[in-house]
Parts: C-alpha cells; structure tokens; sequence
C-alpha cells in the first residue's frame, strides 16, 4: 500500500487581519509537513486574486500549494487565463469544482459540471497539473440519485482527476460504502476523507444542511446537550472525530484531508492524537 498523505484546506482571508491570523495558522500547521495546502475558491471567481495570493504566499514559504478552482459562471477564456497565471506561477496542483453560482447569479457560464472542468483542464494543459475532484459519500444534494451521483463522480475521473477529496461525513460506513461502490465501478484513483473538526454547534449543523452531511441523530443530541459550553462541545468532538479518523485510516482510507477553517487548534490537536 503506498503511504497516506495528509492535507489541510485554507480559505482566502477577506482582510488585512485576516491574511496575518492565516499566517500564524499555517506557522503552526507546517509544523505538521503535510503534502500540501488546498486554497478554496469563493462561489463565480469572488476570490479569484485572494486565491492566488494566498496559495503564492504558501509557496513562497517553501509548502507546497494548491488552488481550488471552480467553473460555474466562468468562460473558457477566465479559465484559460487563471490556469496560465497558475502555469505561469509554477503550481501543478488544483481541486477543480463546478461550485455554486451566486445567489442573484442566473448565467451558469460554459461549464455545467466539473467532468468538463477537468476535460478542459486536460485539454489546455495535458498532464501539467494534478487534479484533485470532490467527492460524496452522502450523495450531492441536487444530484438526482446515488446511483446517478456516482455515474457522474466516475464521469470526472475518466475526464483525467487523478485523486478525490470528499465531502466531509461523520458516518465512517458511508465512506467505506462509497469506496466499495466506486470500486465496483472500476473507479481506482485515492478517496481521501474530508475531515470537519467540530468546534460550533450551531454553525455546523447549518453548513451540513446545505451541503448534505448528514450529522447522525445521537451525535447532533449529545452535541446540543452542551449548549453554549464550547470547550465541551470541541473535547467531545475531538474524541469522536479522532475515533473516526482511525476507524477511517485502519479500513484503508489513502489518507486525510483536514477542512481548518483557517484554524489550527483543533487539526493539530487531531493530528497529535492520530500520531501521523
Ligand atoms: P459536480 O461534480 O459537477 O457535481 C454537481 C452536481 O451535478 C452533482 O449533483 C452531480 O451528481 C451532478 N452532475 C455532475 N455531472 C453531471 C452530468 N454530466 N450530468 C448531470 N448531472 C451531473 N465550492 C466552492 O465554491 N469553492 C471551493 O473551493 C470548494 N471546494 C470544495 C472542496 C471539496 C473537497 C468539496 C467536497 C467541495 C468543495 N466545494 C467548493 C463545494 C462544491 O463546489 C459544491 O459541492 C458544488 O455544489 C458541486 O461541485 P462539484 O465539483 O462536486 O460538482
């Protein structure tokens, strides 16, 4: 088996403050050395430039970077250019994603989904990047089936992505079940878990209800039970997540892939207490 590789997701702070917090953060987090850095990229290319910055401030700390890039409401020419700045910047690492137009935003652009994202990536590019794809043990909330679901994840690697990061879960079953079903597929490039520290109640349950992440009925009770007390809440999410994290890297998982939200207490925190 080759080696798990741990990653850790950033997303592009929006102020001065903000850049320099990111900078202590990633401090701690280098620490760790994982394989790289992923930078999100804000719904129709809002982050576009703070994107770059961030991802050309990681580089040029000797890490190693890689932009999300998303293709709702783009043109094949704002493509174009963004992977020429990328190409031009010596990255060779990008999570490519449909994403989710704006809302206001009618004009879905030229791309409907990532497949054709990916497609055009290696049609412009060839094999210059590394491409990482989303992936949904839960199933995409539009999509129209699982099954369908997963006849358009297998789409995106046959159009060139070379490894998959999941939607983060809290249900170690419905990754292995979704491994297993992608397998039967013939699907055989690394899935690597989307790992969600649990730090605030309230704001989790709000994201996994658009996202689609279901937070299994006892956990969210026993999480609600602690109301306001936060230090409780991240203990006990800690040791839940660490469980799974194990469970997840014991049944094969080809390694992690830590979403901080530009914090690092918790990921490092996890981090020690897997041992990676
Ligand atoms: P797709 O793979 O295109 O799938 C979207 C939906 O369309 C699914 O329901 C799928 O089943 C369906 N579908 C796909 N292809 C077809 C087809 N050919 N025909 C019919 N139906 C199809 N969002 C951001 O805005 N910025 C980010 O930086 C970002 N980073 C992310 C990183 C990870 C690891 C993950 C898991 C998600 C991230 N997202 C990000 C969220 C993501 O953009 C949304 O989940 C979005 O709704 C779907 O993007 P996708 O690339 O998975 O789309």
């Amino acid at each position: 088996m080759t080696q798990a590789t741990f990653s850790i997701e950033f997303f592009p702070p929006k102020t001065d403050e903000g850049v320099v917090k990111l900078r202590e953060t990633r401090k701690q987090l280098a620490q760790l050395k994982p394989k790289f850095f992923s930078v999100t990229f804000g719904a129709g290319g809002s982050t576009r430039d703070r994107t770059l910055e961030t991802v050309l401030e990681i580089q040029g700390e000797g890490l190693a970077a890689a932009p999300h890039l998303s293709c709702i409401g783009s043109t094949r020419a704002n493509i174009r250019e963004i992977l020429d700045i990328y190409k031009s910047h010596g990255i060779r690492h990008i999570v490519a994603l449909r994403g989710d137009l704006p809302s206001g935003v009618a004009d879905p652009g030229e791309f409907r989904y990532a497949n054709e994202l990916v497609e055009f990536i290696r049609q412009e590019t060839g094999d210059w990047f590394e491409l990482e794809v989303a992936a949904y043990p839960e199933m995409h909330p539009q999509a129209r089936s699982y099954t369908d679901d997963l006849a358009n994840f297998k789409r995106k690697v046959e159009a060139g992505a070379n490894a998959a990061i999941t939607q983060y879960f809290f249900n170690a079953d419905a990754y292995f079940n979704f491994v297993d079903d992608c397998q039967a597929l013939g699907i055989a490039i690394p899935i690597v878990p989307g790992i969600m520290p649990i730090s605030n109640y309230a704001q989790l349950a709000r994201f996994s209800a658009m996202c689609g992440a279901d937070i299994p009925r006892w956990l969210a009770k026993k999480l609600e039970s602690y109301y306001d007390d936060t230090a409780s809440i991240k203990a006990f999410g800690l040791d839940f997540v660490t469980g799974m994290c194990d469970r997840l890297l014991a049944g094969g998982a080809p390694g992690l892939h830590f979403y901080t939200l530009n914090q690092a207490a918790l990921t490092s925190a996890l981090w020690q207490r897997l041992g990676l």
